[in-house]
């Protein structure tokens, strides 16, 4: 894709540092920074837990909204109107290529908390986790099929198979470690397994991420029976 010419100092201005191309419906950051709303709304998207400005990484409050700030954009319209409209099109066409997926929000994290225990240093009870939206309208057995969880080495080799909801794991050890966590989807997904890294984490009695799903929307659920 050829990027749009920046023949002017104020087009170059008016460039949004992730796209590099002339801002679209522009968004202003708490730290002051420009950026295009639909780069934003990508960006929170792929790495919802590391939400920071791209110019000058202060992290972004995951509440912050998108409004698009009107008295910019009108400065870029009257500025340069042709390109303004066809960075509005070209934006328009990535959305309807966009509700062509399904999204859906996951999370995974640990729980813990200090125990006493007299006969080893196992003092940490901790509990992996791994679910969906309590309001979802995906409920976690009809996406996922199995959780492999790849615990240190400390706790045997062998991976631990999660096939039954809610998918859980509970321990008690004396460190933190990072385990992974192998996704196996069910089969009408038609999806690879992926696997999560995720830091155990003794200072919070809980750290929640998230993990967003992408799935076609044109591949159907078949009909679960409910029992
Ligand atoms: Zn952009
Ligand atoms: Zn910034």
């Amino acid at each position: 894709m050829e990027s749009l010419p920046n023949k002017t100092n104020k087009s170059e201005e008016n460039s949004c540092a992730i796209c590099l191309l002339m801002v679209c419906e522009p968004i202003k950051l708490p730290c002051s920074h420009i950026f295009c709303k639909y780069c934003l709304e990508k960006m929170k998207e792929n790495d919802i837990n590391n939400f920071f400005c791209p110019l000058c990484r202060r992290m972004i409050p995951l509440l912050f909204k998108f409004i698009v700030n009107k008295i910019l954009e009108n400065e870029y319209l009257s500025n340069n109107k042709e390109n303004y409209q066809k960075r509005i099109d070209e934006i328009d066409s990535y959305r309807v290529v966009d509700g062509f997926f399904e999204k859906v929000k996951l999370f995974y994290g640990n729980y813990h908390e200090i125990v006493e225990n007299k006969e080893n240093n196992n003092h940490h009870q901790w509990k992996f986790f791994f679910k969906g939206e309590i309001k979802s309208k995906w409920k976690m057995k009809d996406l996922i099929k199995k959780v492999e969880v790849q615990l240190d080495p400390n706790f045997g080799g062998a991976p631990i198979i999660l096939r039954d909801q809610p998918f859980e794991l509970n321990r008690s050890g004396f460190d933190e470690f990072t385990l992974v966590f192998k996704i196996y989807w069910q089969k009408w997904l038609k999806m690879e397994p992926v696997s999560v890294e995720h830091h155990l984490n003794f200072d919070k009695s809980i750290t929640k991420m998230a993990y967003i799903l992408k799935f076609k929307k044109d591949i159907h659920k078949p009909i679960f029976n409910k029992i």
